[in-house]
């Protein structure tokens, strides 16, 4: 069966921002939850929201669901060989988050100093059409933030001392008493100010003035594999922006634009080219140079060649991105037909249309009025 549409599972148009999709998220995996409908068919829903919503709800995987459909996470996925979409690159913070929202009405006492991931960063890199073929390394630099290698990330300056989160006396913890109709409750939630250690520092780092982050520079060798097509993305892990509360470095995605051959073209893992050749060699067969990506080889013009035939040099094409072996290159031969004859040339021109029968422009009717002859 086919698979359904991941936008017409969530109800939105295809061209909804990412915060109509997140709404509709929302919305459905609320009805849909099966710790609250019990209905036939509910749960197999709530997972088809949740496997759309996990395509749709990222920008990155939702460009590649556009271009490829359900294909490009078929498979083990696209690009998954050098750490593409196969994590859909989709932090679990964020289902997390939603399902907080859903049960504790959003509160915001959950969201501190959870370790989360840092952001992605999003490179655009031009590559040349050998380059995409072949595989390269390629440097970028990138302005990050990065864990303060001075505190650590801890925002204290080594060597002072800690004292005690005046805000909780150190337990962590913020008691607060509610009237309600049932009378008093007591709750109690992470303190804000120390995050639930319970100790807070005195004097805040000196490099990076307490933000535990400092702004850097950063040079990154992306490894291009192979095969890559333009508009594909390489996904280098941990190259991101500085996580929070200790949780990972976010990743650096390199979308790679190959720049056009002069020769040749690129047609799935195939390339193809277009060759010129004289009349007289398609007639009478020859052998030619070919170019390819490396270097040319000789091919066989076989006696009697029409011009616009294709011919297949097996392996001579693009390497599979995903290493499923390599295509072929097409090589279409154009005749050429001679614009300046000397005499000498016309002349046997004219005698090998004599030999072959044929009749001559300038000597005789048009072709229409041949056609007319046959018909008297
Ligand atoms: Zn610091
Ligand atoms: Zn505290």
């Amino acid at each position: 069966m086919a698979k359904q549409d991941y936008y017409e599972i969530l109800g939105v148009p295809r061209d909804a921002s990412q915060e109509e999709i997140k709404k509709a998220y929302r919305r459905l995996a609320r009805q849909y939850h099966p710790d609250v409908n019990k209905e036939p068919g509910a749960e197999e829903r709530f997972k088809d929201i949740n496997e759309a919503y996990r395509v749709l709800g990222d920008p990155e995987t939702r460009s590649q669901y556009d271009q490829f459909g359900h294909a490009a996470f078929e498979n083990g996925g696209f690009g998954q060989g050098f750490g593409g979409f196969g994590d859909f690159g989709f932090g679990f913070e964020d289902l997390g988050d939603i399902f907080a929202d859903m049960f504790f009405g959003g509160s915001t006492a959950r969201r501190q100093r959870r370790p989360r991931k840092g952001a992605d960063i999003r490179v655009s890199l031009t590559i040349e059409f050998d380059e995409a073929a072949f595989g390269v390394e390629k440097h970028v630099e990138v302005s990050r933030t990065e864990i303060c290698a001075h505190c650590h990330g801890n925002q204290a300056e080594p060597g002072t001392p800690l004292k005690t989160c005046p805000d909780c006396g150190g337990s962590g913890q913020v008691r607060s008493v509610q009237r309600t109709v049932f009378g008093q409750i007591q709750t109690s939630r992470t303190c804000s100010r120390c995050g639930g250690e319970g100790k807070v520092f005195e004097m805040p780092c000196k490099v990076c003035q307490g933000r535990g982050t400092v702004q850097a520079a950063k040079k990154i060798s992306v490894k291009i594999p192979a095969g890559i097509d333009d508009g594909q993305v390489v996904r280098v892990g941990g190259q991101g922006e500085a996580g929070s509360y200790g949780g990972p470095y976010g990743d650096l995605l390199a979308v790679v634009h190959v720049k056009p051959h002069e020769f040749f073209a690129r047609r799935g893992n195939d390339i193809v080219c277009e060759v010129p050749i004289s009349f007289v060699q398609a007639a009478l067969g020859d052998e030619i140079d070919v170019p390819t990506l490396e270097g040319d080889v000789k091919m066989r013009i076989p006696e009697g060649t029409q011009s616009g035939r294709v011919f297949r040099l097996r392996g001579k094409g693009i390497t599979d991105v995903r290493g499923f072996g390599r295509g072929d290159q097409l090589v279409q031969v154009n005749v050429v037909t001679p614009t300046k004859l000397t005499p000498r040339q016309k002349q046997i021109l004219r005698e090998f249309a004599k030999a072959s029968d044929e009749s001559l422009p300038n000597e005789t009717k048009s072709f229409f009025g041949k056609v007319k002859d046959a018909f008297r």
